[in-house]
């Protein structure tokens, strides 16, 4: 499912007062010619599709990686699928622990709308009112639900990250 993803190749893990600390070699920081892990940007390692939050540094001779929480899933020698922060908040939602269920917007005055975490659709009481909300709060469109989460299908990443986007289902 990963294969054209950016590796980071573990050296040396390190642990201070500032929690735990990566040293290791990125294989690429982009992917598909687009900018993927840059110097202070967050960011995931996946293994076995657990994923693990953090922020990349970038060192003299290779790269840091911060994880937010400590974790013992890492080995030292070892290569994780390296996937930036923006896409990969996404990708985690398709996996456990998440859950998902159908819910039917209501209308607030405190929420007027919502959007779908992958294509950005509105989700209102006049669009998209059935959808899909997950157990941590996130929404996604009946489309975006089928299509990607349901499916485990990528498809939904494209560039530019960071600004709503269009999507071809
Ligand atoms: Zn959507």
């Amino acid at each position: 499912m990963f294969e054209d993803f950016p590796v980071f190749s573990l050296v040396r893990i390190s642990t201070d007062e500032d929690g735990q600390n990566l040293f290791g070699h990125l294989s690429s920081t982009t992917r598909d010619k687009h900018k993927w892990i840059d110097d202070n940007w967050a960011g995931f390692l996946i293994d076995s599709f657990q994923f693990i939050y953090g922020r990349w540094s970038k060192a003299e001779d290779g790269w840091f990686f911060w994880p937010e929480e400590p974790t013992d899933l890492l080995v030292e020698g070892r290569d994780y699928v390296a996937i930036d922060g923006f896409w990969g908040e996404r990708i985690e939602l398709m996996f456990a622990p998440f859950t998902w269920s159908s819910a039917i917007f209501a209308l607030s005055d405190s929420n007027r709308h919502d959007h779908c975490f992958y294509c950005w659709a509105t989700i209102s009481d006049e669009q998209n009112t059935e959808h899909m909300k997950s157990n941590s709060g996130e929404v996604a469109c009946v489309n975006c639900f089928e299509g990607f989460v349901e499916s485990k299908s990528l498809d939904f990443i494209c560039y530019p990250a960071q600004t709503p986007y269009e999507l071809k289902l």
